[in-house]
């Protein structure tokens, strides 16, 4: 779409993964960039170039937020486009996660959106187009054995964004969830190639396809808000009958 040279994103969890993706690609369709993380994002922001920035930023904390927003601001204007990317990943069931990790992941995955959009908000209305996106999982969708602190946070990021959407739209700003499946990512490392074997697209996805679909929500969906969009490789699609049972 056009205007696109004018709009200023925040990226958080940009240091690596999707979200240095999602920079590079939103920077590459004419946007400033600003990265925020716990991590230092510094070469991912350098590597883009002059109309990109790295923040500090803890999501967790209000107070992070206001600095890295307030510093976004200053350099390129009030930001329009937000990117609740930024996670962590705790494997535990019901009974071997404790309450303390259990809220960890909380307070990282959901809090986290939540401060992001609420601290946002303002800057993000001045445009009268703005936008967020929240990362959301295949685990907003379904459940998964052993991962009870992440579906339930990843199911708390899929209700906020329909909650914010309505609470947004008088302001202008469209709020969409993204549901990626296995990705290749720092945080997948270590998990075995077969976890996507039973999927219609047998693979692992790549960031940039990820990116790919944030770019799109952003810059094309201009008639979705509180929209769920799937980047899986169909994983979700249905439970695949074995070859016997299905040929009968
Ligand atoms: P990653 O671990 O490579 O990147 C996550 C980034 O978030 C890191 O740079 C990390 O430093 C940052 N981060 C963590 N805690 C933070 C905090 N408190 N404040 C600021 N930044 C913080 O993981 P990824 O695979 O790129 O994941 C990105 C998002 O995609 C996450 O929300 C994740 O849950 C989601 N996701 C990933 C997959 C996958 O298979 N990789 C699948 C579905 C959803």
């Amino acid at each position: 779409m056009s205007h696109l040279h004018e709009r200023t994103a925040f990226v958080t969890g940009g240091a690596r993964g999707i979200g240095a993706s999602t920079a590079n690609v939103l920077h590459g369709a004419g946007m400033n960039v600003v990265i925020g993380d716990v991590l230092d994002g510094t070469q991912v922001a350098d590597s883009l170039g002059s109309s990109a920035r790295f923040e500090p930023l803890d999501v967790t904390d209000a107070d992070s937020w206001r600095k890295a927003l307030a510093q976004a601001e200053n350099a390129f204007g009030p930001i329009d486009v937000l990117i609740n990317n930024a996670g962590i990943v705790d494997f535990g069931g019901i009974e071997s996660v404790t309450p303390a990790r259990f809220r960890r992941v909380l307070d990282v995955n959901l809090m986290g959106t939540f401060l992001g959009i609420y601290c946002a908000a303002d800057q993000l209305s001045r445009s009268g187009q703005g936008v967020v996106v929240n990362v959301s999982s295949t685990a907003g969708l379904l459940g998964y054995q052993g991962l009870a602190s992440y579906v339930a946070s990843k199911w708390g990021i899929r209700g906020l964004t329909k909650a914010a959407a309505l609470d947004l739209s008088a302001k202008g700003i469209r709020v969409c969830s993204v549901h990626p499946g296995p990705i290749r990512t720092p945080m997948t490392e270590g998990i075995d190639d077969e976890v996507a074997a039973n999927q219609p697209i047998a693979r692992f996805g790549h960031p940039e396809e990820v990116a790919a679909m944030i770019r799109f929500i952003v810059t094309e969906a201009t008639y979705c808000t509180g929209s769920e969009f799937i980047v899986d490789g169909g994983a979700t699609t249905g439970i695949g009958l074995v070859e016997t049972v299905a040929d009968t």
